[in-house]
C-alpha cells in the first residue's frame, strides 16, 4: 500500500512541476502569438496550483518521452491560445480570455452547500453553488432555452470557451436541432424541467413529470439522459432531489453570480469571483434583456477575464 501511495504521490508531482513547464511554455507562446494584446496570456499562467514540488528525487528514467509529449501539449496550448486571441478580436472582446488548467484526473467529492441541505439528505444529490477547487476557474451555465442566436454557437466555438446548457421543453421544443448543433459542438444538455415551474408548490408526482419528463424528452431528442439537473428559481424541496435522484440525477448545480448583458448580480457578500463559482446567464434576446447573447458574453467575459480567472468545462469536475 505504501508503494502505490508513493507512486501516486510521485506522479500527482510530475503533473504539477509539469502544469508550471506547461504554463511557462504557454505563457511564452501567447506572449509571442497575439501582438496587439496584453492582458490577455500571462496570467493564466498564474492560475494554476503552479508551485513547483521541492528538490523532486529521482524520477530521471521516464523523462524523454513524457518531456516531449508535454512540450507538444504545450504547443498545441500556445497555438490554441493564439487562435483564441484573433477571435477575441473579431468578436470585440476587451481580452482575450484565459486558458483553463487541465481538468483534474478525478472528480472533486462535491457536497451540498451549508443552508441549502434538505431533511434526511444522505444519498440524494449534492445541490451547491460553487466546485470545490483551488484553481482560478470559473463554470459558465446558460439556462431556458428561449433565444436561440446562430451568433453565439459561433462566437463560444470560435473562442473555444466552454459553457452548459440547462433546458426547459416549453422554450425549446419549436428547435430541439439548435441545441442539438450546441450539443455537437461540445455542450452537454442538462435538465432545468419540462415547463419552469415553481417546484415546491408541485406533488411529488407533478415534480416526477416535471423532471424525469424532461430527462426522457432530454434523452429522445439529444441520445443522452442528462446526470445534472437546475431548479427553475433555484427552488426545490426534499420531493424535488427524491425524484431527481429517481431518474439518474447525481448533482443539482446552482449558481453563485449571474450574468446580464449590462451587469452581474452576485449571491456572495463580497460581489465577487471565487475559485469554482458556476456563473449562471440565459439564452434570452434583446427583447428579454438590454442586449444580445454576444452582448451578454463580451460582459461575462470581461468580468471573468478582469478578475483572472478562466473558464472551465463543468463535466469536468462536475
Ligand atoms: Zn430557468
Amino acid at each position: 500500500m505504501q508503494l502505490v501511495r508513493q507512486k501516486e504521490k510521485s506522479a500527482m508531482k510530475w503533473h504539477r512541476s509539469g502544469t508550471v513547464v506547461l504554463a511557462a511554455l504557454l505563457a511564452a507562446a501567447v506572449a509571442s502569438g497575439c501582438a496587439a494584446e496584453t492582458g490577455g496570456g500571462g496570467a493564466g499562467a498564474s492560475g494554476g496550483p503552479a508551485k513547483p514540488a521541492a528538490g523532486q528525487p529521482g524520477e530521471a528514467a521516464p523523462k524523454a518521452g513524457p518531456a516531449r509529449a508535454l512540450d507538444t501539449y504545450a504547443e498545441a496550448l500556445g497555438k490554441k491560445q493564439a487562435a483564441r486571441a484573433v477571435a477575441a478580436r473579431k468578436w470585440g472582446l476587451a481580452k482575450t480570455p484565459l486558458a483553463a488548467p487541465e481538468p483534474p484526473e478525478a472528480k472533486p467529492r462535491i457536497t451540498t452547500r451549508k443552508g441549502f441541505e434538505v431533511r434526511d439528505d444522505a444519498g440524494l444529490p449534492p445541490v451547491f453553488t460553487t466546485v470545490p477547487t483551488k484553481e482560478k476557474i470559473v463554470f459558465l451555465t446558460m439556462d431556458d432555452g428561449a433565444e436561440k442566436d446562430p451568433e453565439l454557437l459561433r462566437m463560444m466555438t470560435e473562442l473555444d470557451i466552454p459553457y452548459s446548457a440547462f433546458l426547459s421543453d416549453y422554450v425549446t421544443n419549436d428547435d430541439y436541432g439548435y441545441f442539438k448543433k450546441m450539443q455537437r459542438r461540445g455542450v452537454t444538455i442538462s435538465n432545468h424541467t419540462l415547463n419552469h415551474r415553481y417546484l415546491p408548490g408541485l406533488s411529488h408526482a407533478e415534480q416526477k413529470r416535471e423532471i424525469c419528463g424532461q430527462q426522457e424528452k432530454i434523452l429522445k431528442h439529444y441520445g443522452k439522459r442528462p446526470t445534472l439537473f437546475r431548479p427553475p428559481y433555484g427552488n426545490y424541496n426534499r420531493d424535488t432531489l427524491v425524484v431527481a435522484k429517481s431518474c439518474g440525477i447525481t448533482a443539482v448545480p446552482l449558481w453563485s453570480s449571474e450574468a446580464f448583458p449590462d451587469r452581474m448580480e452576485w449571491r456572495e457578500w463580497d460581489r465577487d469571483l471565487h475559485p469554482g463559482d458556476i456563473v449562471l446567464t440565459h439564452f434570452r434576446g434583446e427583447e428579454d434583456w438590454k442586449g444580445s447573447m454576444p452582448d451578454m458574453i463580451r460582459r461575462v467575459m470581461k468580468t471573468i477575464t478582469d478578475k483572472g480567472y478562466a473558464v472551465a468545462k463543468l463535466e469536468d469536475y462536475v
